[in-house]
């Protein structure tokens, strides 16, 4: 299929990028660069042995979009594109509904005028509200800050086209907290400014960018107390979006959501010290009040992904760690700027 990737030069849409043209399908990349910089298709140039067809515009513009759809042949997007960032999400909301929904709606009426009815979405376990522990794809949407509302929407409105248009075949794919990099250790997250995630943070930690970890609260209903989350290996996600795009080809049904995640819970304390693992010393922290608006558990139920997509994460937690670090320590400052 020849591909439309949608954010295709951001952390986690890089990744599929590689996988896609690995599977045989032909790829045409759209970033404004918001929060990406252009060396990064330099590098998947060089790992995919391929020239990358970017177009560097905002998805928001309606008509650039359609004068892309009328002047390329695609059978499928994928959309990453969007603002990800819960804190800033509270600050900036008009911003994040703007972004979040405005690329989804030029890009799906683009599609219908063309006829292109494919298309990956980009959501989140966020969309699970508070009760994250071994979500299944049936549980009630809702959200607790306007990221998350923007995904929670986002969700409806292509289960509304779905139903208007049942032609359509729309993926949701439910990302649980996608950490690591490409084994190369030459593409993975470069966040701009001081991280919110947690691998990104020890990370940079272990780089000696931050002082040390500050652990959000140790006194939650956990075994250590510390914030217990699903992470996956941004391969294995990106692997889900390749099965994704398949089954999309063979299914009947307008639209199917699926929960990419591993099924298990890690903390806070274990991640750290897996990290350690991979560094090969002791890494600092200290324990702090609790982050507001965080929640004790997030774990997928990840067995309808597996059972329709033939989709499984293979990569363990000590695998997420060292793909980090060799990204990390051999780009300490993230992508260069030329
Ligand atoms: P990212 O910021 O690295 O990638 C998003 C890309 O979209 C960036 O390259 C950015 O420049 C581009 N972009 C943003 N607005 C655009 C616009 N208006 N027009 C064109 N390009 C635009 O983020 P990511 O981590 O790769 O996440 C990709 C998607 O997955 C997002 O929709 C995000 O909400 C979702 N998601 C991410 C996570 C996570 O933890 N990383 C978890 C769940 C869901
Ligand atoms: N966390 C932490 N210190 C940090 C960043 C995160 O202790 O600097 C904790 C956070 O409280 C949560 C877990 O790490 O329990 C994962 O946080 P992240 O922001 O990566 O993912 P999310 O909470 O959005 O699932």
């Amino acid at each position: 299929m020849r591909v439309l990737v949608s954010g295709g030069a951001g952390y986690i849409g890089s990744h599929t990028v590689i996988q896609l043209i690995a599977a045989g399908h032909d790829v045409l990349i759209v970033d404004n660069f918001a929060n990406a910089k252009p060396t990064v298709v330099n590098r998947l140039e060089a790992i995919t042995g391929r020239h990358l067809p970017v177009q560097a515009f905002d998805l928001r513009d309606v008509d650039k979009t359609e004068h892309l759809f009328a002047h390329e042949q695609l059978d499928a997007v994928i959309h990453f594109a969007g603002f990800k960032a819960v804190g800033e999400s509270v600050e900036k909301p008009l911003e994040y509904y703007e972004n979040n929904l405005g690329t989804t709606f030029s890009l799906v009426r683009a599609m219908r005028r063309h006829g292109v009815a494919k298309l990956v979405f980009s959501s989140s376990a966020t969309v699970y509200g508070t009760d994250q522990e071994s979500a299944t794809e049936d549980r009630p949407t809702s959200a607790t800050n306007p990221y998350g509302w923007t995904k929670v929407m986002q969700e409806q409105i292509l289960r509304d086209v779905a139903v208007a248009d049942p032609t359509m075949r729309i993926a949701l794919l439910r990302y649980f907290n996608p950490v690591g990099a490409h084994e190369s250790g030459t593409i993975g997250e470069d966040p701009t400014g001081i991280p919110n995630n947690l691998m990104p943070f020890i990370a940079q930690v272990a780089v000696g960018r931050r002082e040390k970890l500050r652990v959000f609260g140790d006194d939650y209903d956990t075994p250590d107390g510390t914030g217990v989350r699903d992470y996956i290996h941004v391969e294995d996600l990106a692997a889900g979006h390749v099965a994704a795009l398949a089954r999309l080809a063979r299914t009947d049904d307008p639209i199917s959501t699926w929960n990419l995640g591993t099924g298990t819970g890690t903390s806070v304390l274990e991640l750290l010290h897996a990290f350690e693992r991979a560094v090969g010393r002791e890494l600092p922290y200290e324990v702090v009040e609790r982050r507001a608006g965080d929640i004790a558990t997030s774990y997928a139920d990840p067995s309808r992904a597996q059972a329709e997509l033939g989709w499984v994460a293979k990569k363990s937690i000590d695998d997420m760690c060292a793909d980090q670090w060799r990204w990390q320590s051999q780009n300490p400052e993230g992508y260069p700027d030329a």
